[in-house]
């Protein structure tokens, strides 16, 4: 994230969008785009952008883009979909770049793979065709294959060979839908279901792969919806109960994506509509937002990953990441760990400018918001082969400690010490501060640290920045050579500062995960 400009904010890029101003310079004409054409378009005055086939005029969203000019123009004059699906591929550029649409790119005759000449051929005999007509047939079919992966990596994605595969019976009452991911460590957390209005989408996470069954279910099933998992086989089962009890004489219609394993930055986000039932706050600024997931929605955001959150905003569509938390710090150890897979609890800072979290603050109990999938590369194994935990957060870069928190002190028994080191402008901003200093009594590996960058004159604790002398002060090894992982999360500069101070103090990357986009 950059600094822009005043009158460079989302909100005023969405006015200019709806001003009925010329973005693209060519009036509404949509053309098509030679490469050639593409690349002559690659100056800060003049710059043209490939993504998914279709080519967008970015110059008058240069001064509007959060990641700055120089970033936007890596991807000048060229095909810039595999650098934005690194970068943040969440970002609905349909919507927010719509009126800077110039056109596709133009297809270009490639030379004809085997398989197509050979399914030329079958035609060529079947249809009885002239010989000489083969060649453009064969050219006619590169085209389409082309034009498919042009259009939509989702239409042709690159599919990989694994052995996985569903099935499904019935009885009377019920549908059972059977995956068989032969994954031993399968777990409630890698099976997202959604199955409303009778269409099925299973979606089963391998890795950076997942498995699709979607389908157009052949009949009316009832809201509730049971997911089985045998962990150790890696069986995954979708039980569907009939609304009637009729013979199904097959599972329904499938769609593009069903049966597909493919790699997940190939499939679009999938959102569900979920209900605000509550928000309550929790500082001057900072609220606790919980949501409810539709009936016939399996999912369980895992610990240390984000959903994207979406709205209409203006009539352009706005999407932004969150951390679900916890309603609360584990206190109860008694008590087993709250996940019940129905709500999701989002803690948000409004800020007084912000876009989204001034929609989101204006919503009423009782609206819906779109929920994506989650996604994040913490990885819990991470924290289970550790014995310090050291977690760094700044503002609202608490809330994925919240769960990993949770997990570390209910689940992870190797630990000795957990450690908080929790930076904050002022005190009014420390979010659950009771809570925090509560669970410390309570659990004596757990200790937190506040640390203020703006306290009044009473605050009589740590106050300063994030620096290398304040790290190499409270980051330590509770034994010379004992296995750390310490997490960092908060401002973008107050990430890359943390981890740079932390690397200049001896710790390896393996050490240290920041969360980030
Ligand atoms: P914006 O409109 O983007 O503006 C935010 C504030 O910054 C405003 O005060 C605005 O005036 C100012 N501002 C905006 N752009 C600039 C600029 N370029 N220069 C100077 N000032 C600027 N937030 C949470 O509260 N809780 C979470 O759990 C959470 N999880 C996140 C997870 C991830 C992976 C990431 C990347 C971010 C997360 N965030 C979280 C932040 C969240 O995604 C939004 O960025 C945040 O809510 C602000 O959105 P907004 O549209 O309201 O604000
Ligand atoms: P904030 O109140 O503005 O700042 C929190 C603390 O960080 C303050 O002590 C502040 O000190 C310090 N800080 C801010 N900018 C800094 C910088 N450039 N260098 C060093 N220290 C800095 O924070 P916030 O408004 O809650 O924002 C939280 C941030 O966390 C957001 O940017 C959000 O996107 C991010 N976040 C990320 C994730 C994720 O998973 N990636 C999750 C949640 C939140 P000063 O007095 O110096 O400002």
């Amino acid at each position: 994230q950059v600094p822009l400009k005043p009158g460079r904010s989302l909100m005023d890029w969405i006015r200019l969008t709806k001003s009925g101003k010329d973005l693209t310079g060519l009036k509404g004409r949509l053309i098509e785009v030679t490469e050639d054409e593409l690349s002559k378009h690659n100056k800060k005055e003049d710059c043209w952008i490939c993504i998914r086939g279709f080519v967008y005029n970015v110059t008058p969203y240069m001064e509007y883009h959060p990641g700055g000019e120089d970033e936007l123009m890596k991807a000048a004059g060229t095909d810039g979909t595999d650098l934005f699906d690194q970068v943040h591929r969440w970002v609905n550029y349909e919507s927010m770049l719509k009126e800077c649409l110039v056109g596709r790119m133009a297809v270009k005759p490639i030379a004809a793979p085997k398989a197509l000449k050979a399914f030329a051929y079958v035609i060529f005999f079947l249809q009885q065709i002239p010989e000489d007509e083969i060649v453009v047939y064969c050219f006619y079919l590169c085209l389409c294959s082309r034009f498919c992966k042009i259009c939509s990596v989702s239409i042709m994605p690159e599919v990989s060979t694994v052995d996985i595969f569903y099935d499904w019976f019935q009885t009377d009452s019920l549908v059972t839908i059977v995956i068989y991911t032969k994954q031993k460590d399968m777990n409630a957390e890698l099976v997202i279901v959604d199955c409303q209005d009778k269409r099925l989408r299973g979606e089963i996470i391998m890795n950076d792969h997942s498995y699709l069954v979607e389908v157009d279910l052949d009949h009316a099933v009832s809201e509730d919806v049971a997911v089985n998992i045998a962990e150790k086989v890696g069986k995954v089962e979708i039980i569907l109960s009939k609304k009637d009890n009729i013979h199904w004489k097959m599972l329904g219609q499938p769609s593009e994506g069903h049966n597909t394993f493919i790699k997940r930055t190939d499939r679009g986000l999938f959102y569900r509509k979920c209900q605000l039932v509550s928000k309550t706050e929790v500082t001057h600024d900072t609220k606790l937002f919980c949501l409810m997931l539709p009936k016939g929605t399996h999912l369980r955001v895992p610990t240390g990953q984000h959903v994207y959150l979406k709205q209409i905003i203006a009539g352009t569509e706005v999407v932004k990441p969150y951390t679900p938390v916890l309603p609360f710090l584990p206190l109860d150890f008694q008590e087993p760990p709250c996940h019940d897979g129905v709500r999701i609890y989002l803690m948000i800072k409004i800020y007084s400018h912000g876009l989204f979290t001034q929609a989101l603050d204006h919503l009423q109990i009782g609206d819906y918001i779109f929920v994506s999938n989650p996604e994040g590369n913490f990885k819990k194994s991470q924290v289970q082969t550790s014995e310090d935990l050291v977690l760094l957060a700044g503002g609202t870069g608490f809330t994925p400690m919240v769960k990993l928190l949770n997990f570390a002190l209910t689940e992870v028994s190797c630990l000795r010490t957990v450690k908080l080191i929790f930076f904050n402008k002022t005190e009014d901003d420390i979010l659950w501060r009771n809570q925090l200093e509560q669970l410390a009594l309570k659990d004596e590996r757990f200790e937190v640290q506040f640390i203020l960058s703006q306290p009044t004159k009473d605050w009589v604790g740590k106050q300063g920045k994030i620096s290398s002398s304040l790290l190499s002060e409270l980051v330590k090894r509770s034994r010379r050579d004992s296995k750390v992982l310490i997490c960092i999360c908060g401002p973008a500069p107050f990430t890359e500062q943390g981890v740079q101070y932390l690397k200049d103090l001896g710790y390896s990357q393996e050490e240290i995960h920041a969360f980030t986009a």
